[in-house]
């Protein structure tokens, strides 16, 4: 085995063992660079990725070289010579090096820029009424799901334009993207109350733009968006289809960045899966920093609401606190709106929040339709029924279209709604391989993005798989 045949395996393995976006944001545009005397030097694209991969990863990524290759016995790390300039290779942690960073810019703050005129002062008074103050890193609690992308938002905030350019930032709802982006936008007029930040919606840049068009003022946009320091766009997923807009953001954001100024994009899903974004975009995008938030485990959550409460001035008794935690997983917008609830009803009531009075409150929310576990040869057998196909058939060696489609479905589902290992995938369907199924599992999303038939053929499985 070579080198590049080494690293290929390699991946296969360690895409199974990390999530997806973890995958694609650290390991995707690595490479073996040499391998001397069983030592194996991995070639990472940024200071970034090389301080994560070897501070996370490093472990991992040698049991895996070292199953495949019993000569191996050491791993090592190094920046793509290019971007050896750019960033210089960080041996702390990067979460001192994100504290350092702004330090140092705190210093210069003020005194590298000439004092602004009025007209450009009320302009980023104008362009600061575009941030939310309740919204910084102080009142951000992070954890594990959420530790890299502050510190990379605090390193943005710190030197915009120096660190990572572009920052784009991916996760479900309610994660948390819109307060980092709007917490980075604070910070920097913090340090430096003359930048000019501007933060938008998706939405607002497309309804500008179609504005500025239909009013003849494309010129006026164009100073609008290319005139400032930091520019920050949410939820980015909404342009897509939208080519003429991602063609302006595309503009915009080169004139941004030949001089140095910062960009910042969140979506709720990577780059590379909205499936009409423009492939120069993309491109552009992959050149920067692109990081995802996860799902806060049950610590972040606690740490959450009790941070939520104390600024309310509001006690909740512990094991509130952690039934609350406990029962609302998924986002944290929903975890913060139990936890209002609970206030609320408490002061309605001038109750004290115990744990009964929690648990009452809270029942009709989480009584809510919840998810009831399948277990996994029902959503083989759902697809059989649903397809009228035959189990043998759905699990057997066919390459027809009519039976193809539907065992992808499936695979997708056995992923989706049961987290099934992709090489489990592979053996409930006659011993596939694994990358059969991941295929299978892609396809399908990929379908889904453009494809309503296709959605709601699934929504009506999952019904019957539910009901
Ligand atoms: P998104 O933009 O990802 O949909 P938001 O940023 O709107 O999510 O977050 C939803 C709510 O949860 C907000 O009120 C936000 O303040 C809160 N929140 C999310 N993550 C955290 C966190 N790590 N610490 C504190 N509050 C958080
Ligand atoms: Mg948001």
């Amino acid at each position: 085995m070579n080198k590049d045949q080494l690293w290929k395996a390699s991946l296969g393995q360690l895409e199974l063992e990390v999530s997806r976006g973890n995958f694609l944001t650290w390991f995707q545009t690595t490479k073996i660079k040499k391998v001397t005397d069983g030592k194996v030097l991995i070639e990472t694209p940024t200071a970034f990725t090389y301080e994560w991969l070897s501070k996370k990863y490093r472990h991992s990524i040698l049991t895996v070289l070292q199953n495949l290759d019993s000569t191996v016995t050491e791993v090592d790390f190094c920046i793509k010579s290019r971007s050896v300039s750019a960033y210089k290779p960080l041996r702390k942690s990067f979460r001192i090096m994100a504290r350092k960073i702004a330090k140092s810019s705190m210093k210069k703050g003020g005194q590298v820029l000439p004092s602004p005129s009025i007209m450009t002062q009320k302009r980023t008074q104008r362009l600061a009424l575009t941030l939310n103050p309740k919204y910084t890193f102080d009142n951000y609690v992070v954890g594990p799901s959420n530790e890299i992308a502050h510190a990379a938002c605090r390193a943005v905030s710190g030197k915009p334009g120096e660190a990572y350019n572009p920052l784009f930032i991916y996760g479900g709802v309610g994660l948390g993207k819109t307060h980092l982006l709007q917490a980075l936008g604070n910070e920097v007029l913090r340090l430096n109350s003359s930048a000019r930040v501007l933060y938008v919606t998706s939405e607002k840049f497309i309804n500008d733009f179609v504005q500025s068009i239909q009013e003849h003022k494309t010129q006026l946009f164009k100073q609008q968006y290319r005139d400032i320091d930091v520019l920050i766009v949410d939820d980015v997923q909404f342009l897509a289809g939208k080519e003429k807009t991602q063609e302006e953001l595309f503009h915009t954001y080169n004139a941004l960045h030949s001089q140095n100024k910062q960009i910042v994009l969140s979506s709720d899903r990577s780059p590379s899966s909205i499936s009409t974004f423009e492939e120069r975009l993309k491109s552009r995008l992959a050149g920067g920093m692109i990081i995802d938030i996860q799902q806060p485990d049950y610590e972040t959550r606690l740490a959450i609401i009790r941070e939520k409460a104390q600024k309310k001035n509001k006690s909740l008794s512990d094991d509130s606190l952690a039934f609350i935690a406990k029962n609302f997983q998924k986002n944290v917008r929903e975890l913060e709106g139990a936890l209002n609830k609970v206030l609320a009803h408490c002061e309605l009531g001038n109750q004290k929040a115990t744990l009964d009075f929690t648990k009452k409150v809270l029942e009709s929310v989480l009584e809510k339709p919840q998810q009831r576990i399948v277990d996994s040869q029902s959503i083989i057998k759902t697809i059989g029924s649903y397809y009228t196909l035959p189990i043998d058939d759905l699990c057997g060696k066919s390459r027809k279209k009519e039976i193809v489609r539907p065992r992808q479905i499936a695979m997708y589902l056995l992923r989706k709604e049961n987290n099934v290992s992709f090489p489990t995938i592979g053996d409930y369907f006659g011993g596939r391989d694994h990358t059969t199924a991941m295929h299978a599992c892609d396809k399908i999303e990929k379908l889904l993005e453009h494809d309503d038939a296709l959605l709601k053929e699934i929504n009506f499985i999952k019904e019957r798989l539910y009901a």
